[in-house]
Order: structure tokens, then sequence, then C-alpha cells
């Protein structure tokens, strides 16, 4: 068994903020089950939000995130989120990370949707990839310790308090215990429950379902960001920078449709309206093929398409066939983001004493029912830190672990995986995933209706039994990625059946949630955050109150 301090689950870049905070006065181990720069945050394109030109304020940025949430996120939260947003930016300047210049050598900022400024730094197309690198650095210089390719299966409790993880070692396929006072999860987003998602396959939410199993409740799960455009075929993300250095959406008619849905903001509307205008168009027969609009960026020009947007340049050529200089992009909309997640506070604590939850995993909740593109990045930053210094002064008290309940959990998880391991008649694990995606695209998508979420409810519980008969396939303990990818659907199962029903009850429409038999927003009944616990195998709905503030709650219009 392992012992720390504190245990960081997870190594993109909320997790590695949190660990550089804690390694400066403990003993600190980051778990990942891939190596930290392989994190989903390498991936992330357009930007990190924060007030700094002259005209700017946190004031602005914090209404236009309350606003974009559709006012539904904790306004003390996104306060705390846009004021420290200028600091998390030079801090990782001064880091090293080189962000794209401005002419007189100000860092760059380029407008993104539902923002009343051009506010989101970047570091061209490639932004999370330069932050990661640089945290990453910073991690290492600091002393944190890090068990790459350590997948966690559990978390452990010790009466009402944890006591640490279990993980299974990819490398040799051992389980190990790790006790631990405070326990952090980072584990990233849960976009693979989704077929068409621009999320790493890695991103299978498994920080969620073990706080779940846990008896930890999440939050606002029916909230799923679609982003606008995705690269049709194979649901690549073509970032928010391209509408935001100037690209049009046009439909087959050739018409810059969003004059219909958002005439003053037009294509930097926010994603959850510009993403039901492209289905829109496409479902009153305005698409092209019957599926696909195009993000025109031909009126750029070359030089500024390969300065500012290279990657994806890149991209459309590898994966489309197509250079963004002579021909228009086919976009769709795709599966993005997880505003939902664990239900903790502003300072990440859950409702289990010494159980943190930062970054996409977490919902604190920052984005509401939207988030705006750029408060992502800025999230893991700000809240790395802002959680980092919680976890730091409740260690100053918090008691040791007791090893017995730790070795028990090992013991247990153990034996699960043996039995995993001895089926070797059945469905595979690839059959299973690819229902539950299916179920998850076709009836839990942009717009839903209660008798598609009854029958995609139906639907993954059916999955769920026929899940008792998974076979893997093959039974060797090293390097067992079958074994990985089946905890991980056994993982996705959970949150899939918690985002439907936290769609079917939440009987409204307000932001990225769109029920065509509720069309409009219900402040009255659903101005309020939903909860979803598991106790034993039964799922149960209740609901808590948004931190309301300064910014009144209105009808939202672009
Ligand atoms: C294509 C794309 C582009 C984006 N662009 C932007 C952008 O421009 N601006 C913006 O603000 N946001 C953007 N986002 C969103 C943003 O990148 C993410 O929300 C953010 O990076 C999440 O960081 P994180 O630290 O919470 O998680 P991740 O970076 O996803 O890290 C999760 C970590 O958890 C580990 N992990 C998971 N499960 C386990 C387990 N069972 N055991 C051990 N370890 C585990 C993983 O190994 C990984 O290290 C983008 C997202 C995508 C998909």
């Amino acid at each position: 068994m392992y012992e720390y301090d504190a245990i960081v689950v997870g190594a993109g870049l909320s997790g590695l903020r949190v660990a550089i905070e804690l390694a400066e006065h403990y003993e600190v181990a980051v778990l990942s089950k891939v190596h930290p720069l392989r994190s989903h945050s390498v991936a992330a394109q357009g930007g990190i939000n924060a007030a700094m030109s002259e005209n700017d304020s946190w004031e602005s940025h914090a209404f236009d995130t309350v606003k974009g949430s559709d006012y539904l996120a904790d306004q003390d939260v996104v306060e705390v989120l846009t004021k420290n947003a200028p600091l998390a930016v030079i801090e990782n300047e001064r880091w090293g990370t080189a962000f794209s210049r401005t002419e007189d050598g100000k860092i760059a900022q380029r407008p993104f949707g539902g923002a009343a400024f051009p506010r989101t730094c970047y570091a061209a197309d490639r932004t999370g990839h330069n932050l990661l690198h640089t945290t990453y650095e910073q991690a290492l210089r600091h002393g944190v310790q890090f068990f790459d390719e350590w997948f966690v299966t559990s978390l452990v409790r010790q009466g009402d308090r944890i006591g640490g993880v279990t993980a299974l070692d990819i490398a040799t396929g051992a389980i190990h215990g790790f006790a631990a006072r405070a326990v952090v999860i980072a584990t990233g987003g849960f976009g693979r429950v989704y077929g068409h998602s621009t999320n790493a396959l890695i991103n299978t939410g498994d920080g969620c379902a073990i706080a779940l199993r846990a008896g930890v409740p999440l939050k606002d799960m029916e909230f799923v960001q679609f982003h606008p455009t995705t690269l049709y075929g194979s649901s690549i993300l073509i970032t928010e920078g391209a509408r935001g250095e100037g690209g049009y959406l046009l439909n087959k008619d050739n018409e810059r449709f969003m004059k219909r849905y958002a005439p003053d903001k037009m294509e930097l509307a926010p994603r959850d309206i510009v993403a039901r205008a492209i289905r829109t168009e496409v479902l009153e027969g305005r698409g092209f093929e019957g599926q696909y609009v195009h993000l025109d960026l031909r009126h750029l020009g070359a030089e500024k398409i390969k300065e500012r947007l290279p990657g994806i340049r890149e991209i459309c050529m590898h994966f489309a066939g197509i250079d963004p200089i002579e021909e228009p992009i086919p976009v769709l909309p795709g599966q993005h983001y997880s505003m939902g997640g664990i239900d903790c506070n502003v300072h990440g604590e859950t409702v289990l004493k010494g159980l943190y939850a930062v970054g996409e995993a977490a919902c604190m909740s920052v984005h509401g029912a939207n988030r705006l593109g750029g408060n992502s990045l800025l999230e893991t930053l700000v809240f790395g830190r802002l959680v980092g210094q919680a976890v730091s002064k409740y260690l100053e008290a918090a008691p040791k672990p007791q090893a017995a309940p730790v070795d028990e959990a090992a013991f247990t998880v153990r034996q699960d995986l043996q039995h995993l391991l001895m089926h070797d008649r059945g469905e595979t694990p690839a059959q299973l995933r690819e229902i539950m995606q299916h179920v998850m695209d076709e009836m839990v998508g942009v717009f839903r209706t209660k008798k598609e979420l009854e029958t995609a409810l139906r639907e993954i519980r059916v999955v769920k039994k026929r899940f008792v008969n998974v076979s893997l396939g093959r039974s060797d303990e090293r390097f067992n990625y079958a074994l990985v990818r089946t905890l991980e659907l056994r993982n996705m199962l959970d949150l899939a059946e918690s985002i439907i029903l936290g769609a079917l009850s939440r009987e409204e429409s307000r932001g990225a949630h769109w029920r065509l038999d509720f069309p409009h927003r219900d402040d009255e009944r659903f101005l309020k955050h939903t909860l979803i616990t598991k106790t034993d195998d039964t799922f149960s709905v209740s609901y808590k109150d948004v931190n309301l503030g300064k910014f009144e709650v209105k009808e939202r219009s672009y």
C-alpha cells in the first residue's frame, strides 16, 4: 500500500495545478491513466478568457458568463473565476507559455461567442498544448510524484471521510491501495458517453462515476454542451476561434443564416444557440446532403488562416481533404463539454470530507446551463490553484487514514477484476459501448422529448443488464486495455443514466438542454441545480438552489 498526504486523480491542467500548489508543503502524488501530456487539456485549441484590455472588466466577463449560463451558474463562483482570470494567464505566461502577441507586444485576444469584448488569450490554435506543457514542467520542478498509466478504480471511504483510492497499474495488472488524507478528482469530462464527440477516447468520466458510487451526488448532468462546429465525418473540433477570426456560417442557399437566430451576435452567439440554429437549418432542409452546413474562412485570406488557425487548416487537410484557404469547411454540432459533474462548492469540497473535485469533472457550478468558450481552460487554472489552497488548509488538521479499509478495498477490487477477466464468453464491451453511444447521440442530443428520453432510459438500463455478461476476450494481466475499456464502459453507463434522468426530470428548456415538449425556460420550477444520487443500484433526483447575486435573472437574447 502507498501512503500520501494527498492524491490527485488526473494530470490535465486542473490536476497539475492543484498538485503544484500542494507540493510546496505536502507529499502529493498524481495518478493518471495516460501520460500527463496526453491528458485532454492538450487538445484545447481556441484560448483562455481573461478581462485584460483597458475597456474590459471582470464584471463584464462575469455578466457574460452568467447570461451565457442561462442564469444557472452560481454567481459567487463566477465572480471568483473572473476576478482571478488575469492572474492565471499572467502566471502561466511567466512560467513559459508563448501566447500570440499584438503588434505592440501585448498578449493578443480574440472575440469568442457570447463575450462583450475580445477577451480570449490564445497561442495560435494550440492553446491547451502550450499551457499543458508549461504546467507539467512546473509540476516536475515542484517535485510532484507521478504514477503514469495508473487507472483509479474506486474511492475508499472511512466513515464520513475519504481514506484513499484503489488503482490498477496498467503495466503490471496489479491493484494497489493508496491511503491519503485528501483526494482530489480532476479526471475531466465524460464526452465519450456519446459517439459524435470532440473528446478523446479517454474522456470517460471515471472520476464522476467513482464519486457517484461512493455516495457523492452529481450535479446538472443533463447540461451537455454540443459544439456547433465539428468536422463532418470525424467530429474533430473546429475551434470557435475560427468564427472569432471572422468565419461565416452558410447554408446550402449560401445564406448567413445566423441572422435569423441571433441578429446582433451572428456567428458569435453562445454555443447552445449556434448549435440549435445549425440543427434547425439541417432539419428544415437547408443543410448540405441533409447533414451539415458550411463554415467559410476563405474571405479571411491565406495569411491570416496560416498565422492564426494553422492547426485547423491541418485538420481540414488531413481529415477532410480540403484546404480552408480555398474551400469552405463542412461542419455540424457534436458533443463537446460536460457542464455537469461532481457536486462541489467554490472550494471544491464535496459532501464527503477530504474529497475534492476540480476542472471539467467538477460542477461548482461556474458554467450553469451553457459554458462560454475559453472559460474552461480558465476554470482549470483558477480553481486548480484555489482548490489546492483549500486542500492545504484542510490537511493542516486532517487525521491520518487507517490502512485496513484501503487494503480491504484493494482486495475487493482485485476480486471484481478477476471475475471480469474470467468471463470468456459473452458480449464484447465494444458492442455495448456502440449501443450506448448510439442511444445518446440519437435520443439525448441537441433537441430532446419525453418520449425519446424514456426510450433512452429503458435502453441504457437494458445495456446495463447485458453488461453483467460482458466478455473481455483476453485475460492477460499486463497492459490489458480491454480491461481498462470495460471499466470505463461500466462508469459511462452510470453517467448515461444520470444524464437521461436529469434531462427527463427537467421539464423546461434552458441553455444546452432543449426540450421540444417544454420549449420555454421555467424559472419558477427549475431555477435550480439537479442532483443525482446513487444508493445501491437505485438513482434518485433532487434539487438545490442556485446562488444568485448581482445579475438579475432575465430573458436571454443576443
Ligand atoms: C477538442 C477540444 C478543444 C477545447 N478547446 C478549449 C479552448 O480553446 N478553451 C477552453 O477554455 N476550453 C477548451 N476545451 C475544454 C478544455 O480543454 C477542458 O475542459 C479542460 O482541458 C479539462 O481539463 P481537466 O484538467 O479538467 O481534465 P483533462 O485535461 O481531461 O484531464 C483528465 C485527466 O484525468 C485522468 N484520468 C481520467 N480518468 C482516470 C482514471 N480512472 N484514473 C486515473 N486517471 C484518470 C486522465 O489521464 C487525465 O490526466 C476544449 C475541449 C476539447 C475537447
